[in-house]
């Protein structure tokens, strides 16, 4: 047996807190492990010496491994087989690039067209050639706004359900959506089409959020939202309220919480997001100094949070607790695309309507995939100097690829994770302690 180098030891007050990067299991341990752990170090480690479900333990949690385990190749093996995985198909799908708000952060242009019928039955055929070979298949509605091109979202949502009941393949989708135009239609047909969620942005109290996310046809559109919400949420839809922050609108956080508190039916099954406003292409550039970078947005990050849990919301724990990842994102896997309005393929959703990053068309007859495909499939982190002697590789596995492709020297760009681990672990330390102590 031997240790494994993502092992993270600290003593908080009274109590010695483990954690592990490779499976992120978090425990408060006693004499009897750190003896271990001891005994491993100094070659004097006997199993049978030991209790046999602390070791168990101890091997499940990932602390302990056997000695021909090589940990880097071991995560590279995982990365392999999620990345070239074709069982599962998963299609960012922005059915129109048109959009009804004008966002102070948008970095897309929003022009006028939807996608027409001909690029519709290409992407169906597109489709269809991959489930023959997949289990899963999921969709993300996103746009510009998604439902000004709400009938094409369900003609086309129709056929992907039977053609994932013609090859047994399950389905599930998602939209991203401003939500101004939601209405109860829509939340029918969301069930018919097994659209289970959605993510809305409201950016802060009601003055804050109408001037940022400015509306091109209302003044206002922030209590209709809250009603949205609602709406969703009482029909049991998995809501994720999006809280894009920079400079600019930090300090109203506890005004929009507090309303919210007051005004969402189901609090507690609301989920509630913090997301990084970015200056990602030129045409938002001009934001860039309201804008955190990614240390900094790690020392507001878990404040933040903690404001939400004050107030009973939920939270995607995966944004807070570090989760182990083999993979960063959707441009990591092969069978995953970004589609625009006109079917062209991207691996990035920042790249969606910019045709020099198009990586082919839905409709092309030969469709190679390789410029603006391949050298994103084979970024390898793992390989990288800086991330290979990372601790934090298992859990931000090279950051976001499209920052890195963006950045001043080319370099991987650390996620937050890599700034705020140890205040993460101290908080859920807490939490620990207070689970035992109830
Ligand atoms: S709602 Fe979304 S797509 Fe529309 S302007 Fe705002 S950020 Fe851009
Ligand atoms: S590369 Fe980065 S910006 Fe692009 S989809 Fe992935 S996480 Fe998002
Ligand atoms: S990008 Fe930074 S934090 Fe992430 S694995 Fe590489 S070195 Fe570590």
């Amino acid at each position: 047996m031997k240790l494994s180098r993502y092992n993270f030891l600290k003593q908080y007050d009274d109590a010695t807190i483990f954690f592990n990067a490779t499976t992120c299991a978090l425990a408060v341990v006693d004499e009897n492990f750190l003896r271990v752990l001891e005994d491993v170090k100094n070659n004097s480690y006997d199993e049978k010496n030991y209790d046999a479900k602390l070791i168990a333990d101890m091997k499940s949690s990932g602390c302990l491994i056997d000695d021909d385990v090589d940990e880097l190749k071991r995560l590279e093996f995982y990365r392999n087989l999620a990345k070239y995985d074709a069982t599962n198909l998963g299609l960012t799908i922005a059915p129109t690039l048109d959009c009804n708000f004008r966002c102070k952060y948008c970095f897309e242009t929003h022009p006028k067209g939807k996608m027409t019928a001909e690029t519709q039955a290409a992407l169906i055929k597109f489709v269809e050639e991959r489930l023959a070979r997949a289990k899963n298949f999921s969709v993300t509605w996103y746009g510009g706004e998604p439902l000004l091109a709400e009938e094409i979202i369900y003609s086309l949502s129709e056929k992907f359900l039977e053609l994932c009941e013609k090859f047994s393949v399950d389905y599930d989708a998602f939209i991203v959506t401003n939500a101004s135009l939601l209405d109860e239609a829509d939340v029918s047909l969301f069930k018919k089409y097994k659209i289970r969620g959605a993510q809305i942005t409201i950016d802060g109290p009601k003055k804050i959020h109408d001037s940022r996310r400015r509306c091109v046809s209302e003044k206002s559109t922030f209590d209709k939202l809250i009603d949205r919400a609602n709406l969703l949420l009482n029909e049991n839809f998995s809501v994720i309220v999006q809280i894009n922050i920079d400079k600019e609108n930090i300090s109203c956080v506890d005004e929009l919480l507090d309303t919210l508190a007051e005004r969402i039916d189901r609090r507690q099954d609301l989920k509630i997001d913090f997301g990084q406003v970015s200056p990602f292409t030129d045409i938002c550039k001009s934001i860039e100094s309201d804008c955190y970078n990614n240390a900094q947005f790690a020392d507001v990050m878990l404040p933040l949070y903690e404001k939400v849990w004050a107030r009973g919301f939920n939270v995607n724990k995966m944004a807070v607790y570090p989760s182990p990842r083999v993979n960063f994102c959707c441009a990591d896997y092969v069978n995953s695309f970004v589609v625009d309005n006109h079917g062209e393929l991207y691996r990035c959703w920042n790249h969606v309507g910019n045709l020099k990053m198009s990586g082919g068309n839905v409709s092309d007859e030969d469709l190679k995939l390789e410029k603006n495909y391949l050298s994103w499939i084979q970024w390898n982190p793992i390989k990288h100097p800086k991330c290979r002697e990372c601790f934090c590789l298992p859990i931000c596995i090279g950051g976001c690829p499209y920052l890195m492709r963006t950045s001043a020297d080319g370099q991987p760009v650390c996620g937050t994770v890599k700034y705020n681990l140890e205040k993460v672990i101290e908080h859920y330390c807490e939490q620990l302690k207070g689970d035992v102590a109830d």
